[in-house]
Parts: C-alpha cells; structure tokens; sequence
C-alpha cells in the first residue's frame, strides 16, 4: 500500500493517483488547483498556466474537501498535512507555503525527517545528519 495524504481537519482524502490535490491561493486572490508529488522531498508540481505564481510570494493553501486553510500553527510560512505510511503510521508534514521554497519536514513519534534546500530556514525542526541522509536516499 502507498502512502497517503490526508486533510488535518476533515480526514478527507487528498491524493488521487500520483498527486496531491490542493487548492490555493495567491496574493492576486486568483484561486487554482495544485497537484503535488506524493513522495516526500520530491518538489514536482503542476498547475493550470492561467495561474500566475511569483517567485517568493506567499501561497495560501486550502483542503480541497472542507476548504480549511492548511496552515501551520508553529510557523506562518509553513502548510501542513497528515500522511498515513504503508505501515498506517501517521506522521505530520509540513512544507513552505512560499513559492519556490523547497523545505519538507516529517514529524513522526520517532523523529523530524528534513528535505529541500530551503530547510534550514525554519528551525522549529531540528534532525539529525543520519535522519537527513536517509530521506534524501
Ligand atoms: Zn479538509
């Protein structure tokens, strides 16, 4: 079984197939869909070129389903969502809502798993180089 992607607020369902299905926002308040990579770390997006996206603008990213905003209480410029593993382990992950960022982090009983470039901007999560290491693999 694959890893799944649910809505922190309404355990809706956000992956369908090989993406994550979002809503967002930018700071025009034009709305779009986004599709996300399922795999942690792995920064493949997709959306409608009629939304426009500048580099370093905020995102606002919002459940499909309950149209919650995702945003993460610890940090403003982080998104978070649950992801439920092949083993029906849960873990939170959080990424930045800033476009062009690339900062993943997964926190999980056992530990913060960090990916992307941009993760030492947010310092909440500390990890070790072995936990780093491995995620990159
Ligand atoms: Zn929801």
């Amino acid at each position: 079984m694959e890893n799944h992607y649910i809505c922190p607020h309404c355990r809706g369902h956000l992956r369908v197939g090989e993406n994550i299905v979002l809503k967002v926002r930018n700071t025009q308040r034009e709305k779009g869909i986004l599709l996300l990579h399922p795999e942690v770390g792995n920064y493949t997006s997709l959306i409608n070129p009629h939304f426009t996206i500048i580099e370093g603008e905020r995102l606002d990213f919002f459940c499909p389903l309950c149209m919650n905003y995702l945003d993460a209480a610890i940090d403003e410029n982080l998104v978070y969502m649950i992801m439920v593993d092949r083993q029906g382990t849960e873990h939170q992950v959080y990424f930045s809502r800033v476009a062009d960022e690339q900062s993943t982090y997964r926190v999980s009983d056992d530990g913060i798993m960090l990916t992307g470039v941009h993760s030492y901007k947010y310092t909440h999560f500390k990890s070790s180089d072995q936990q780093m290491s491995s995620l990159q693999n």
